[in-house]
């Protein structure tokens, strides 16, 4: 057994030196062999992984959901079998737009993405602290994330290239209302929701099928910062969010939710007069009331934030047996994109990684590729699928109930008789006048250098929301001149 306290090299073996290069005399050059060099600098040229496209400035820690409430009449999901059930989690927060190293404070939808380590696998719900999202049909998301991006030539982010889009593309009108609302700009991470946002589906021990939605209620209460607030927060540290979290949780002060779920039953979905599965949409809480099932609480900070949190993979593309998908469109497309997007930055076997491996066994017949250290089956001999040498093979008692609400394939149009403004009303209507008046500077702040062709165009769809949004726009534009 080697000395602990011998430093060695990645093969393990124990180092001499490791303040002095190796040279031909004194004032020599160095040799090629001195292969503990090179393996230092060449694992410094190694050490980033592609950042995200999104949400790339993350922050993350572990817990537990404990269970409340008996909800198995809609779900055979096991982490939801009985009440005091506790899975372990983990969830990781983030800005959208940011880079890496963006501050933490700037007014940005939250990412809140949780991974569940159930007994039948992992499940991710990766979501925001917005119920809604800016777009609804998949097809126009990177020309969206793009306006959020710098702009090709000056390298900047750009106001213009943002409320051009938006103006184009009404259905957006209820997410920019959040997001420049005072719920836009957080303190941090544990003064916020977190919504699942799409439609998913709920199947039970009947093999039966509704509709749902996740909520989950930060028990912190909300907090936000102003614009000038929050000048101020980044001018003293970029990192309040990480300070936040890390902090409390260090403290021993855990961060709660109450999750919550909404259920919709597929002949409710086919009355509602909006399309349940447009996440440009909410479900009003009187007609699908919340129905409480557990409660998050975070409670371990991660020992190597790239190795737990930078590294960690969550994908809507993990369900379990109990939960499945819905005709979201934008859910259809983020399935294949985010476990396409750690493929291309973490690698094909992405999900061994100790973060991302499910707690239950793993039984595929996926094979080698860059850093494959998986076992091979019980039986070598089982390396195809079907075989006659005893490997694992499908269960047809998983099988789901077919997708409802199919029709002829098509190209549909969504934005033709799509109401993009009665939910961004009941919003607006639900603002006192201080969080009207706080509304309307940050949308003007935000259109700085904004053509003014594109500001009318923005100021008739807050018009059609209510002529008192856009009049309150229009006066906070002329006060900011
Ligand atoms: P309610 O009238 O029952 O409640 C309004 C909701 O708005 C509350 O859930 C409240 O969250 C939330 N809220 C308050 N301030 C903000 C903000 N700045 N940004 C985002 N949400 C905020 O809701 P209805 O179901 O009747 O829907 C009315 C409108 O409320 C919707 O059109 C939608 O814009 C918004 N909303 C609805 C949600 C839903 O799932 N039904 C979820 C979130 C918002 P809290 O309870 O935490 O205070």
């Amino acid at each position: 057994m080697s000395d602990p306290r011998n430093m060695t090299t990645s093969a393990g073996s124990p180092i001499a030196d490791n303040q002095n290069s190796l040279s031909a005399g004194e004032r020599g050059p160095l040799l090629m062999q001195d292969y503990q060099l090179i393996e230092k600098l060449a694992h410094q040229n190694r050490e980033r992984i592609p950042e995200r496209v999104v949400h790339a400035k993350g922050w993350g820690a572990f817990g537990v959901l404990t269970i409340t409430q008996d909800i198995s009449a809609y779900t055979k999901a096991r982490l939801f079998g009985e009440v005091g059930k506790r899975t372990e989690v983990l969830a990781r927060f983030s800005t959208v737009a940011g880079e890496l190293g963006a501050a933490d404070a700037e007014r940005d939808v939250r990412g809140f993405a949780l991974k569940f380590y159930t007994e039948e696998g992992n499940w991710d719900l990766v979501g925001n602290n917005t119920p809604v999202f800016f777009v609804r049909d998949p097809l126009k998301f990177p020309d969206f994330i793009h306006t959020q991006k710098r702009h090709p030539r000056t390298n900047l982010r750009s106001n213009t290239a943002a409320w051009d889009f938006w103006s184009l593309s009404p259905e957006s009108l209820h997410q920019v209302t959040m997001l420049m609302s005072d719920r836009g700009l957080p303190t941090d991470v544990r003064h916020i929701n977190g919504y699942g946002s799409h439609t998913y589906s709920f199947i039970n021990a009947e093999n039966q099928r509704v509709w749902v939605k996740f909520h989950f209620k930060t028990q912190q209460g909300h907090k936000h910062w102003t614009n000038a607030e929050a000048a101020q927060v980044v001018g003293q540290t970029r990192e309040s969010t990480q300070e936040d979290l890390y902090g409390s949780i260090e403290r021993g002060d855990y961060p709660r939710w109450r999750m919550c779920v909404q259920i919709m039953t597929e002949a409710q979905a086919e009355q509602v007069a909006y399309n349940p599965f447009d996440l440009t949409k909410v479900w009003p809480h009187a007609d699908f009331p919340l129905i409480e099932v557990g409660i998050l609480e975070l409670n371990r900070n991660p020992e190597n934030y790239f190795a737990e949190i930078e590294q960690a993979a969550f994908s809507p593309s993990n369900i379990i047996p109990g939960i499945g998908f819905s005709p979201d469109r934008m859910l259809q497309a983020r399935v294949f994109s985010y476990a396409d997007a750690h493929r291309y930055r973490i690698g094909t076997h992405y999900e061994a990684l100790p973060v991302n491996a499910p707690k239950c066994p793993v039984r595929h017949y996926h094979k080698d590729g860059a850093m494959r250290f998986t076992p091979n089956m019980p039986s070598a001999d089982a390396y195809y699928e079907p075989n006659s040498f005893g490997g694992p093979t499908q269960n047809p008692e998983y099988a789901e109930p077919p997708l409802p609400l199919s029709g002829a394939a098509d190209r549909y149009n969504h934005r033709i008789g799509n109401d993009d403004y009665s939910q961004p009303r009941a919003l607006f209507e639900f603002f006192d006048q201080g969080q009207k008046q706080r509304l309307f500077a940050n949308i003007a702040a935000a259109m700085q250098g904004v053509p003014e062709f594109i500001i009318e165009r923005q100021l008739g769809h807050f018009d059609k929301v209510h002529p008192d949004y856009a009049r309150g726009v229009r006066e906070a534009l002329a006060a900011a001149k």
